[in-house]
């Protein structure tokens, strides 16, 4: 389901690789950690799964796709497999809970009906039924946590990574939503979560991948951290920039929805939603200006754009299956409609002259 063979990252202007010859594979329906001290190349591996990034040795095999020879055209399509939940949750924070979870569904034009019964379905599964009006700012941090849970699974993903989705919470709150995990884990998704903390893993006993200064140092099958002399204490992040980020992540997912349906012909990109993205983000353009913004979210926009390429086959993939919410997305230009152009990611304070970037926790 996901196959690691010797892959090598390195990043450009630096010397030490961030992963080194790392080689492993993950079944259908495992429940993986990756584990290791901050700086150790846990996100690193996520961004090469997601085809965020490419590795700059080996091959990353996902989903039975060989992400080396992925055209970019399709990589809207793969990532609809996989869901993808982060430390600071990404939530919008002038949309209530039902509007976060049915944004994307909105944007690629599901039935008033069909978003209805999936996005409750969602709620119900992540134990916030009752909430769904709430804005993000009248919820807890688990509970903002669970409806970035349920955002990222509202089309029944194949694939669920985490990136340390406990980071900001308090240690009973952390072991609610591993719990949550595990039991999404149950129905057949397969999840790999990155982390830092050892307390939940050794509970867990699940299958733990260690890394060490980007090298695979323990693949274990029963849990347990081992090694915790590198580990930090963690104290509880301040979360900063949230709502730029999510208002971009929202925009973004626009741009790659957008994309993709300039290749297959068939999915409509309201107008309605694209207009209300883009002015999600500029009004976090305010928030932006005030606040510093997680260092997590600076790279990926240096990607080359996609091109509108012709439909020359269909596309092998099934109908939309989901909608990772993600950061890294081509600038794509459309029917008028240059979002990029818009300076958006300019005016959040965003983007980057160039790809360097520090650790990502
Ligand atoms: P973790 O998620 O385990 O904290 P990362 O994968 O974020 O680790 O980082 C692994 C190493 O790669 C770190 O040394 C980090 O500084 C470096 N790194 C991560 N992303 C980039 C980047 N875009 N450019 C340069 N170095 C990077
Ligand atoms: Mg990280």
């Amino acid at each position: 389901m996901i196959r690691f063979e010797h892959v090598t990252k390195k990043y450009r202007g630096t010397n030490k690789p961030a992963l080194s010859d790392v080689d492993f594979e993950v079944q259908r329906g495992e429940f993986v950690f990756l584990v290791g001290a901050s700086g150790s190349g846990k996100s690193s591996c996520l961004r090469l799964i997601l085809r965020e990034d490419t590795p700059s040795e080996g091959r990353v095999v996902v989903l039975g796709r060989d992400l080396h020879t992925l055209s970019t055209r399709k990589v809207p399509y793969f990532r609809r497999h996989i869901g993808s939940v982060f430390q600071d949750f990404r939530l919008l924070p002038n949309k209530t809970v039902f509007q976060n979870v049915a944004f994307t569904l909105q944007v690629i034009g599901s039935s008033r009906a069909y978003i209805q019964q999936a996005v409750t379905e969602a709620l119900t599964l992540v134990g916030l039924d009752g909430k769904q009006k709430r804005l993000p700012h009248e919820l807890s941090g688990g509970e903002q946590q669970r409806v970035a849970i349920a955002r990222a699974i509202v089309n029944r993903p194949q694939i669920l990574l985490a990136d340390e989705p406990t980071g900001n919470l308090d240690p009973a709150t952390s072991i609610d939503i591993m719990q949550l995990l595990a039991r999404i884990n149950e129905g057949g998704t397969t999840v790999v979560m990155a982390t830092h903390e050892a307390g939940f893993v050794d509970q867990m006993k699940r299958r733990v991948i260690e890394l060490k200064g980007g090298v695979m140092v323990r693949d274990d099958r029963h849990g347990g951290y081992g090694d915790r002399s590198s580990l930090p204490t963690l104290a509880p992040q301040e979360e900063k920039g949230a709502a730029a980020t999510a208002a971009l992540t929202a925009v973004l997912e626009l741009q790659r929805e957008i994309a993709a349906s300039t290749v297959d012909g068939t999915t409509a990109v309201p107008a309605a939603a694209v207009a209300e993205a883009v002015s999600d983000a500029v009004a976090a353009s305010a928030v932006a200006a005030a606040v510093a913004v997680a260092p997590e979210v600076s790279p990926p926009l240096t990607q080359p754009p996609l091109t509108r390429e012709p439909a020359d086959a269909p596309p092998s993939e099934p109908a939309p299956s989901t909608r990772p919410i993600h950061i890294a997305a081509p600038a794509v230009e459309i029917e008028g409609l240059d979002l990029d152009g818009l300076g958006v990611a300019d005016r959040l304070g965003l983007a980057s002259d160039d790809d360097e970037v520090g650790p990502t926790s």
